[in-house]
């Protein structure tokens, strides 16, 4: 694509939106691509664009939280959670929210968020909410629901929905996220927190990002060759059945079993193949960062960063062919030598 340099002179996009710095076109694909792919509703939504997902759920943070007198909130989430939600939480030590760790331990009277992450990073499970009160607001973070890493079994229909190009298309670094967002009152305060952080989001991603969706679904209607996610669902499912064999080979580490599901976009029946392991090694090893580093040479995050046990790692399964051979190689290896 070109994009002139006479263009995006303005910090606005489209005055007569409520998200005022929203890329029409971009806003265009989002929605036909959700109805493509049947992951998510978009009907009666409010599109929010922001710098990545990352910045979408401060905003959403900003928009949820009660800002009266009663102090911060807590967020929860089950653990493993993703292990940047605690410190995005607390850097700036809000008085609007904190964090609350882990959900399933959460006994606190009175209003709370929980942020369900579905396919969760880092162990790739479907999730639901699980604290037990009708007090809790809720956040979908649903970067991973699409159909290359799990079925998709139904349109996703929650309050207040968070995607990424990062993980739709792999396109981490244009740094566009969207919510779709139920209530129109949630949506303002959300494009208020994005107007006061950093006045809209960079145009040129968004269309680039556009263009990328637009790809993306035209792949998907195209009869002759294979679609976007076709190739990246075989990619991901080589991966795995390899990660798996080397499990069942070794008997040193194990990675999650996953229930068959079926996928309506797809039309037939088959296991997650998440963007990361959650990879446990074996019983003898206690720390099982530190035994792939200095052992395996193999760079992992610990299971302590997830708010959980440090016998789990999470591993990328989405690094370059090369790399992803080696780890293979590596970790399939009974000696300590590496390649
Ligand atoms: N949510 C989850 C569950 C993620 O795994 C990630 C990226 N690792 C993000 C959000 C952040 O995405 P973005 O690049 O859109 O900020």
């Amino acid at each position: 694509m070109v994009i002139p340099g006479w263009q995006s002179l303005s910090y606005f996009s489209d005055e007569n939106n409520l998200c005022w710095f929203l890329e029409p076109e971009l806003g265009k694909e989002i929605v036909r691509v959700h109805k493509v792919v049947g992951n998510a509703v978009t009907q009666d939504r409010y599109i929010v664009v922001g710098t990545g997902s990352t910045q979408l759920y401060q905003a959403a943070l900003y928009a949820l939280s009660p800002h009266d007198e009663s102090g911060p909130i807590n967020v929860v989430s089950t653990a493993p959670y993703y292990s940047s939600y605690p410190l995005i939480t607390d850097y700036l030590k809000s008085g609007l929210y904190r964090w609350g760790g882990d959900a399933k331990t959460y006994k606190e009277d009175g209003p709370y968020i929980e942020l369900v992450t579905s396919p969760n990073n880092p162990d790739g499970f479907l999730r639901e909410s699980v604290v037990n009160s009708s007090k809790g607001i809720l956040i979908h973070d649903l970067a991973y629901y699409w159909p290359q890493y799990t079925p998709i079994t139904s349109a996703a229909d929650h309050d207040v929905m968070l995607f990424t190009a990062s993980k739709s298309t792999g396109h981490a670094g244009m740094r566009i996220g969207w919510a779709l967002v139920k209530d129109r009152e949630t949506a303002r305060k959300m494009i208020e927190y994005i107007e006061l952080n950093t006045i809209g989001v960079s145009k040129d991603s968004q269309l680039r990002v556009a263009k990328v969706l637009k790809v993306v679904s035209d792949s998907c209607g195209n009869e002759t060759a294979k679609s976007f996610f076709d190739h990246s669902y075989d990619a991901m499912y080589e991966r795995w059945k390899l990660l798996k064999q080397a499990a069942k080979d070794t008997k040193r580490f194990s990675v999650p079993d996953f229930a068959s599901q079926r996928c309506n976009f797809f039309g037939r029946v088959f296991e997650q193949q998440p963007a990361f392991a959650w990879f446990k090694c074996g019983e003898e090893i206690v720390d099982c960062e530190k035994f792939l580093r200095e052992e395996k040479k193999i760079l992992t995050k610990s299971g302590k960063h997830f708010g959980d046990e440090l016998s789990y790692v999470r591993i990328s399964m989405l690094d370059r062919d090369t790399n992803f051979n080696i780890f293979l190689h590596r970790i399939s290896s009974s000696s300590n030598s590496t390649l």
